[in-house]
C-alpha cells in the first residue's frame, strides 16, 4: 500500500508545506544524522528529494548497549550511496550520563510500553540532541555543509524534550549565532517532527526506504524484541499505515501481509531513492 497523490498533498500540508525543507540553492550540501532507525532513514531519503546534495551521514556511538543501530546506519548509508562517518563519543557520554538513561547506563531497565508517558521516560539521554547537533555543526562547518537534517519526532515518540519543535527552532537560532560573522550559516531541518509514526511510514514507503535495513529496537538481539517502547511505536506506525514492516521476521508480521501479497514494491510518488537530487519533483508547497 502506498500513498496516492492526495494523501501526499495532505501530509505535506500538515508538515507546513515542503518549501521550507528545500535546499536554498541548487547544489547546497546537507548531512543527515543517521541513527539506523526508521525515522532517520526516512529523513535521509526525504532530504534527497528536496534538492539537497546529501553529502554525508553521521552516526554516533554514544554508549548504546548494542551496535545494531550503527550497523544498520552503515547499511542504509551504503544503499543510499551517502558516505557515512561514525563518531565515537561513548567515553564522554557514558561518564556524563551515568545513572541517567537506560540507553547508556545498562543497569537501568528499558521500559516495555509506549503508552502515553506521563513523565520523561528512562530512555531519555539528557541533552543528547543538542550534543549531537553541535558535533554535526562542527562537521558541517568544516565540510561547507549547509543543511543539518535530523529525524526527531515529537508526536509518536517518548516525549523527549529535545525532540520538540521548540527545541529545534531554538537550536537553529543558537547554532547560527555560534558561527556568526564566520561566513557560514546552517539550516537545522527536522522534517518529520510533527507527523505521526503512521505518516512517517507512509512517507518512507513512497520514497522506497529500505525498512528491512533499519533497526529501532532498544535491545540488541538477533531480531527486534517486539516488546520495548520503540518496537511498540514502530509496530503502531506500520499498522496505521497498512504497510508491512520488512525488518520483522515473517512469523511476527502483525498484518500477515507477506503470505497474501508480494512485498510492497510500489512506484514512488515522490522520487526514487537514486533520482537526481536536484530534480524538482516535489512540487507541493
Ligand atoms: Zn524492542
Amino acid at each position: 500500500m502506498s500513498m496516492n497523490m492526495r494523501d501526499m498533498e495532505q501530509l505535506f500540508k500538515k508538515m507546513g508545506g515542503v518549501a521550507k525543507y528545500r535546499a536554498p540553492n541548487s547544489g547546497a550540501k546537507a548531512l543527515v544524522l543517521l541513527s539506523g532507525g526508521m525515522d532517520s532513514a526516512v529523513t535521509l531519503y526525504f532530504a534527497k528529494t528536496l534538492g539537497w546534495d546529501v553529502a554525508h551521514a553521521l552516526t554516533f556511538n554514544y554508549g548504546q548497549s548494542h551496535t545494531k543501530e550503527t550497523e544498520a546506519a552503515a547499511e542504509i548509508a551504503e544503499l543510499a550511496d551517502v558516505p557515512l562517518t561514525v563518531l565515537n563519543i561513548a567515553s564522554i557520554t557514558s561518564v556524563l550520563t551515568r545513572g541517567e538513561s537506560a540507553l547508556t547506563d545498562h543497569s537501568i531497565d528499558i521500559p516495555e510500553t509506549a503508552e502515553a508517558p506521563t513523565q520523561i521516560p528512562p530512555t531519555y539521554v539528557p541533552l543528547r540532541n543538542p550534543l549531537l547537533l553541535t558535533l554535526a555543526g562542527q562537521f558541517a562547518f568544516r565540510e561547507d555543509i549547509k543543511g543539518i537534517f535530523i529525524g526527531a519526532n515529537a508526536v509518536d515518540y517518548s516525549g523527549y524534550p529535545d525532540c520538540r519543535p521548540e527545541f529545534m527552532h531554538a537550536f537553529d537560532v543558537m547554532i547560527n549565532l555560534a558561527v556568526a560573522d564566520t561566513g557560514k550559516s546552517f539550516y537545522v531541518v527536522a522534517p518529520i517532527i510533527d507527523i505521526t509514526k503512521g505518516e512517517i511510514v507512509k512517507l518512507g514507503q513512497s520514497l522506497n526506504v529500505p525498512w528491512d535495513l533499519t533497526w529501532s529496537c532498544y535491545r540488541g538481539g538477533e531480531e527486534p524484541c517486539g516488546e520495548c517502547a520503540s518496537c511498540e511505536l514502530r509496530a503502531k506506525g506500520f499498522a496505521e499505515a497498512g504497510v508491512k514492516d520488512t525488518a520483522l521476521p515473517i512469523k511476527d508480521d502483525p498484518l500477515n501481509i507477506v503470505s497474501t501479497e508480494k512485498a510492497p514494491q510500489t512506484t514512488p510518488t515522490l522520487s526514487s531513492a537514486d533520482a537526481d537530487p536536484n530534480k524538482e519533483d516535489v512540487d507541493i508547497d
